[in-house]
């Protein structure tokens, strides 16, 4: 099979720094799309990949799935877009399209398991997926998704994983006008969460330990900011939410967080994966019917439903741009929760 050489930003081990390499993309085939990357959003789940944090990652690991462009070259069967046509890609490349999950466009959740971004089987080269730390991207025509013209291209990488990520979980649990939300955590999740939940109509709680993060949140729209370590601030909003959203990227006590939730309130996790430290406590969940769920990324027509939202309500991310070149440091800052909002690479700075 013919391939396309490209220049990418990957590691090769778990405690090696990401520098540059060159990675094979497949030659564009009938249903195919080739997208120059313009932008790629910088998503705690890089980090974690890179790391090996959650085990599994395949090396070289190539991440970056946050990615936007424009449309390069088409197969002969591709209806969506065409050449010149701005395009954008996020946390999925294929699934079985045969499932009952995709069949009801929930791909994320395929039977068959779906094909991440990056480091998920490749089918076509029989390898892993590279992601969106490259100038180019071959793309089937269906996990391509289109960007309103009226957004800052920069801006709008993000909404391919923070936006959709938090966008599922409001619409599954129907947030709407007087719906009370929270978020746990501002970062890139956190960001979007509270920009989508208010443009949704919700009233909106922050939860941050970063005191100095309390007025960003109040300028990202949260109508309130609790900071998580003050006991009387959190006693204060005991039984007021009906859906938290937690962004959180590792093991921390959400029970402080349920006794916030309302009678038959859910608590969804979508930043830690793994076993609770310490034990979630059923009482309250009991007494108050309360749940706490798991959510993850969206499905195709989900995310384009987001991204036509975020054109009609002109939400973007608040971002920081930085060279491919400084992708190490940018992850030690947001180890240390300094992103403000997100950071998007200039994938420009690849070719120089
Ligand atoms: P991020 O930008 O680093 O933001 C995480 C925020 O969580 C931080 O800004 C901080 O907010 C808070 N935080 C960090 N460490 C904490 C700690 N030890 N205790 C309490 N709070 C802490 O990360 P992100 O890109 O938003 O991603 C968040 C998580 O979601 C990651 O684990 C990522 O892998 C995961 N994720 C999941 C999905 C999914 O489909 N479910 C999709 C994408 C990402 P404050 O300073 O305000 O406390
Ligand atoms: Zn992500």
């Amino acid at each position: 099979m013919e391939t396309l050489n490209v220049k990418a930003y990957g590691t090769k081990a778990a405690d090696a720094p990401l520098k540059q390499m060159n990675i094979e993309r497949r030659e564009v085939t009938a249903k195919d799309i080739e997208i120059e990357i313009l932008y790629c959003g910088v998503c705690h789940s890089d980090l974690h990949t890179a790391r090996n944090d959650w085990g599994g990652t395949i090396y070289p690991a190539v991440p970056g799935h946050e990615i936007v462009g424009k449309v390069t070259r088409v197969g002969k069967e591709v209806k969506k877009l065409k050449v010149g046509d701005s395009a954008a890609v996020g946390c999925l490349v294929g699934s079985c399209r045969e499932c009952d999950s995709c069949k009801h466009d929930l791909e994320q959740y395929c039977q068959g398991g779906m094909i991440g971004t990056y480091n998920g089987p490749d089918k076509h080269s029989g390898g892993h997926t590279f992601g969106g730390y490259s100038e180019k991207i071959v793309v089937d025509e269906h996990f391509v998704l289109k960007v309103p013209s009226n957004l800052d291209l920069a801006a709008t990488a993000p909404l391919l994983c923070a936006g959709i990520t938090t966008w599922s979980p409001l619409k599954h649990w129907k947030v709407g006008k007087g719906s009370k939300v929270a978020v746990v955590g501002l970062g890139g999740l956190g960001h979007m969460a509270i920009k989508l939940a208010k443009g949704l109509g919700a009233d909106v709680t922050l939860f941050s330990r970063t005191p100095d993060k309390k007025k960003d949140g109040l300028e990202l729209g949260a109508d309130k900011v609790i900071i998580s370590t003050d006991t009387i601030q959190m006693y204060s909003v005991r039984g007021k939410f009906d859906l938290i959203i937690d962004t959180v990227p590792c093991v921390h006590d959400i029970n402080p967080y349920v006794s916030t939730l309302k009678l038959s309130g859910t608590l969804v996790l979508v930043g830690y994966l793994g076993p609770l430290d310490p034990f979630l406590n059923s009482v309250p969940m009991i007494l108050g019917r309360k749940s706490v769920a798991g959510s993850l990324i969206g499905g195709i027509a989900e995310t384009q439903e987001m991204l036509d939202f975020c054109g009609k309500n002109n939400i973007v991310s608040d971002i920081e741009i930085i060279s491919m070149h400084d992708i190490n440091e940018a992850y030690e800052r947001m180890l240390k929760s300094d992103v403000r909002y997100r950071f998007v690479i200039d994938m420009a700075s690849l070719k120089k």
